[in-house]
């Protein structure tokens, strides 16, 4: 009684013990390699893993032809034994005592799982300890599950470990893509992996796959035709380079891991190709570097993206994802301004911004054509992407809440505070991501209110033809599209939605050189239509709907763009209902469109149409041009060390009208047609006053330092 007892005790503790004899997780501790795959699971590159061997992470499934090529060659019962094969040891055995040592294996392919993730010695001990294990990993596991465990980790000659990197090694291909030949050399390669390099072994190699085909074709796994074609085909020779897509951004993928990226591998191969084809030609011009990013507006995701072209090509920036880095945005922000100040009722779709010298406190913006227009409709400032309509429109509507609205799109590299970036942060006074500017304009393009369509529209190639050099371009296809150009040249931009994808570009110097000649629309323009030709066609263009009651039907004068007053000639317009709040034309007088006379001044040159005023109020017949009211100006001086003076320009509405000029209060000048007068004025505060012969006068204060 006592002694069944205590046997009972005994076989329970040999049970418990073998229950938890098998380590929770293997193969814990093994390094992998880094697997980056596209949306449809095709391999787009890799990464050797941290004990430098190309060793993929697991798979739980092994391909049919090679799992049945491995059963037939290494454990022929491993369907039905549980774990361990009597049969096969047995006979194991006897061959070893035979020929006095050890000559055969006798393990199942579990045993061989269990001595892959164990890695010791392989003495008679250790194969009874294997044995015993591989019994409890039959009860975890399935057995599809331990062919896959075999295959993930077993040895295939050189540093390459598992299936999946042997087939992409020594065939190019995926291991569910290989021939009955090449899953059957696979098969039996672990058995010998150094037989894969040496000139002599091959030939053993080439005989072993065949007597593996041969007992596959008596088995009935493969036809007497498909058996006489696999034994034609050769081994493989030098393993072979791993795909590699997408460099930049398998680089930035986590490691170690297998990651199903977003990545169209057709689309992507495609977009490397277009973009590293104009790069090349850029770099010849000193252009290195150039990035692209391809949204898919539908779901979000990024569907083709390269973080540096031709990375083949040697350079110090190589190894850049400058779809990442920080860079200076020029106008490539513009387009949020348009819409967020359209969509708040700030403007209407074509009011009217000053577009005239300005200096707030201290930044006088230019143009980058270094010209003044007088006045400009808001669509065509963006159009045109003029900077100081912008400048204006920003000041207009904040500063603070323009900052607020482009971190919550996403732009995270704004970490500055909104008084750090000031009126600049339209001009390109901050630095942005592509990817996630490129992200930004993909939810813009994906919005479908009134002040986006209008914002669309206004980016419509056709509204800015003389930019780029349409005949670089093979075929045009419609697209909203904005540039931005940085300060010194260093960064050009190209940013490009339809209703369906949202294409980025930038190009320029990793190391922030600028080059002569760079721009938004010539350096990254062509690219992107390159790009665009690549994608599917859109049918259907922006569309938004006039029911909302986000919108309105209005009377907007037809001279300035603002709510029409009595005196306009008004048309209707259908505005963003916010609108309704805009200020109203302030320009009509008794039918009369008359600007101011700055204004007038530049814009007259460009508007042949414009009478201006036949009887103007008193107080807007005549203003300074030069400076604006508070500037701080220096007096710039020649070579030889004399002071040159400083133009002070004034405008009056009547051609003719004389002005009288005064400086703190002491009369110095009279002007006709051109008033300009060149003065010198002491270092400190001044008042310069200009009066017209009907008493009309204007002032502007300015501090002159030294
Ligand atoms: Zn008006």
């Amino acid at each position: 009684m006592n002694k069944k007892k205590w046997i009972w005790i005994f076989a329970a503790a040999l049970f418990v013990a073998w229950l938890l004899c098998l380590p929770r997780d293997l193969f814990k501790g093994v390094s992998y390699s880094t697997v980056v795959e596209s949306a449809e699971g095709e391999l787009l590159g890799a990464r050797i893993a941290a004990d430098q061997q190309w060793r993929f992470p697991p798979c739980d499934t092994v391909p049919e032809r090679f799992a049945k090529a491995l059963v037939q060659f290494e454990d022929r019962r491993f369907r039905w034994h549980p774990g361990v094969d009597p049969a096969a040891l047995g006979r194991a055995l006897v061959d070893n005592v035979r020929s006095g040592h050890v000559v055969s294996g006798g393990s199942t392919l579990t045993m061989q799982v269990i001595r892959l993730s164990r890695q010791k010695e392989r003495t008679l001990w250790q194969k009874m300890i294997e044995a015993v294990l591989a019994t409890r990993l039959e009860l975890r596991y399935s057995k599809r599950r331990i062919l896959a465990l075999y295959a993930s980790h077993a040895p295939f000659g050189g540093n390459v470990v598992g299936l999946e990197a042997a087939s992409w090694r020594y065939f190019g291909r995926p291991a569910a893509e290989l021939s009955w030949a090449e899953s059957a050399t696979l098969a039996v390669l672990p058995n010998a992996p150094a037989s894969i390099h040496m000139g002599r072994s091959r030939d053993e190699l080439l005989a072993k796959r065949n007597r593996l085909l041969l007992r596959l074709k008596e088995h009935g796994d493969l036809s007497a035709d498909d058996y006489e074609a696999a034994i034609q085909e050769p081994l493989p020779d030098a393993p072979l380079p791993l795909p590699s897509w997408a460099s930049h951004y398998v680089e930035g993928c986590p490691k170690g891991v297998r990651t199903r990226s977003s990545l169209r591998l057709s689309l992507q191969r495609a977009v490397e190709e277009a973009v590293n084809r104009r790069s090349d030609e850029l770099a010849r011009e000193g252009i290195a570097d150039m990035a692209a990013v391809v949204i898919d507006n539908h779901s979000g995701e990024i569907v083709a993206y390269v973080g540096n072209a031709s990375p083949y090509r040697e350079r110090t920036g190589v190894s850049v994802d400058i779809a990442l880095a920080p860079r200076s945005t020029g106008s490539i922000l513009k387009p949020f301004l348009y819409k967020a100040a359209l969509e708040e009722g700030v403007i209407l779709p074509r009011t009217l911004l000053p577009d005239i010298p300005v200096n707030l406190s201290g930044f006088a913006p230019q143009n980058f054509d270094r010209q003044f227009y007088g006045a400009v409709p808001a669509d065509e400032a963006l159009a045109r992407s003029l900077n100081v309509p912008s400048v204006f429109l920003l000041r207009q509507y904040g500063v603070p809440k323009f900052h607020a609205l482009l971190r919550s799109a996403g732009l995270s590299t704004l970490t500055q505070t909104p008084e750090h970036y000031g009126l600049s942060l339209i001009l390109g006074g901050a630095e942005c991501k592509l990817a996630e500017i490129t992200a930004a304009y993909s939810a813009l393009a994906t919005e479908n209110g009134l002040a986006q369509w209008y914002t669309m529209d206004a980016l419509k190639e056709v509204n800015r033809p003389d930019e780029l050099d349409w005949r670089l371009i093979r075929s045009v296809r419609k697209a909203a599209w904005k540039t931005g150009t940085s300060y010194g040249f260093r960064d050009a931009w190209a940013v490009g939605m339809t209703p369906r994808w949202t294409i980025g570009v930038w190009a320029g110097n990793a190391d922030g050189h600028g080059v002569p000649g760079l721009t938004g629309a010539r350096t990254a323009g062509p690219t992107l239509f390159d790009i665009l030709n690549l994608l599917p066609e859109d049918k259907e263009w922006f569309c938004h709907s006039e029911r909302s009651e986000e919108s309105v039907w209005t009377s907007v004068c037809h001279d300035s763009g603002m709510l029409a007053g009595p005196d306009c000639p008004g048309e209707d317009l259908l505005i963003p209902a916010a609108g309704l709040d805009s200020e109203p034309c302030p320009y009509h007088r008794t039918d009369e469109f008359v600007l101011p006379p700055v204004m007038e001044w530049y814009y007259r040159p460009y508007h042949p149409e414009y009478t201006g005023a036949t009887a103007r109020p008193a107080s807007t017949a005549v203003q300074f041009i030069y400076p604006q009211t508070g500037a701080v100006l220096s007096i710039p001086r020649q070579l030889s060390g004399e002071k040159e003076g400083i133009v002070f320009r004034a405008a009056h509405h009547r051609p003719d009208a004389t002005l009288w000029w005064h400086m703190d209060n002491t009369y110095i000048g009279e002007t006709r047609f051109q008033h300009e007068l060149r003065l010198t004025p002491a270092p400190g505060k001044h008042t310069l006053t200009v009066v017209d012969d009907e008493g009309n006068t204007a002032f502007v204060r300015f501090t002159i330092i030294d």
